[in-house]
């Protein structure tokens, strides 16, 4: 026998737990599913300055844990678990929890499973992957203390892994493929103030060259065609993000770059809503998924209230 609920969320980031403060807080009893990644991308960053409500910043972790903690206070149903199959071709949906078929029937569905670090895709970079290869700065630092490293890519997530990088090791090399930088004016002025930074322009990453006992270097190319060593212990990729919709893939309607389309949180299935990275190519903040949070869940609710099993 399947348990039936009223509304599953899948995920635990800024968006899957605004969902479920709402949801709870409408009586919906929401059933969270944490998945692989607990809490979310925020918990992998250091210090959030820009999330309303905090003038001194708040650590990621922190921040993940007290939406979990308001979440629970209304009532949702926080569980550690994966979801490894969803049918949405009828309602109730049909749910597969940990592999276990049928393990849950849901009335409507909010999908939160956010994003996860891109790599460049070379063979050497698989190789070393935890060998000092890395999409994590946060996670990963500590193990680079006083040594060199580089980071990969020009957005606000290279410059904010640099800068923290910086904190740590004795140098860092900010690998960018083009002449300029993508990142905000606050995150490039805080990189090129800090001395132990240098910033590689205009060179892409050719090979990750290490041993038996993890990375050594690098190989770069820049775009004239010149070749160039750097000899670090580790290398850090910010090279953004794709959506995580292996779960729905086939079923539901996804843009040109596989994000979720949405209206107002709804997706192409009645019942099925989705909120924060996984339907966001454009926005990417916690901010924005917790708002897409909130949508999601005030639309989930009305559909409940008006198409009832
Ligand atoms: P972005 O997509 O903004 O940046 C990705 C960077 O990686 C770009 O510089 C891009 O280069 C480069 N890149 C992509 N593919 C490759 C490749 N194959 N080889 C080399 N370089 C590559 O991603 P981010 O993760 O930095 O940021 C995502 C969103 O999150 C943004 O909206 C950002 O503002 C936000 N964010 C905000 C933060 C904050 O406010 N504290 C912190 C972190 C992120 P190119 O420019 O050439 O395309």
């Amino acid at each position: 026998m399947s348990e039936r609920i009223k509304c599953l969320i899948v995920g635990s980031g800024p968006a899957g737990y605004t969902a479920a403060i709402y949801a709870a807080r409408a009586n919906l009893q929401p059933v969270v599913y944490e998945g692989i990644e607990p809490g979310g991308q925020l918990t992998t960053t250091t210090e959030i300055e820009n999330f309303p409500g905090y003038p001194e910043g708040i650590s990621g972790t922190v921040l993940m844990e007290d939406l979990k903690k308001q979440a629970q206070r209304f009532g949702t149903d926080v569980r550690f678990g994966v979801i490894t199959r969803l049918d949405l071709s009828r309602r109730p949906f049909a749910v597969e929890v940990d592999g276990n078929p049928e393990t849950i029937q849901a009335d409507a569905i909010i999908i939160a499973t956010g994003a996860s670090a891109k790599y460049l895709g070379l063979p050497s970079e698989q190789r070393f992957r935890g060998m000092g290869v890395s999409a994590c700065a946060t996670c990963d630092g500590f193990f680079y203390r006083k040594k060199d490293v580089a980071v990969i890519g020009g957005g606000d997530t290279a410059c904010e892994e640099a800068t923290y990088l910086a904190s740590i090791c004795r140098q860092v090399y900010l690998v960018v493929r083009k002449n300029y930088l993508r990142a905000s004016k606050a995150m490039q002025e805080r990189v090129f103030a800090t001395p132990n930074i240098e910033v590689i322009f205009e060179h892409n990453t050719q090979e990750v060259l290490g041993d038996d006992n993890g990375v050594t270097g690098m190989l770069l190319r820049s775009t004239s065609g010149d070749e160039r060593q750097l000899a670090v212990d580790g290398v850090f990729l910010a090279i953004g993000h794709h959506p995580n919709t292996e779960l729905v893939q086939g079923q539901i309607n996804l843009d040109e770059q596989g994000y979720i389309v949405t209206h107002h949180g709804q997706t192409n299935i009645p019942g099925v809503f989705a909120a924060g990275d996984v339907q966001d190519p454009h926005y990417r903040q916690a901010i924005t998924a917790a708002g897409s949070g909130c949508i999601a869940a005030l639309e989930c609710e009305r559909f409940l209230a008006a198409n009832p099993l």
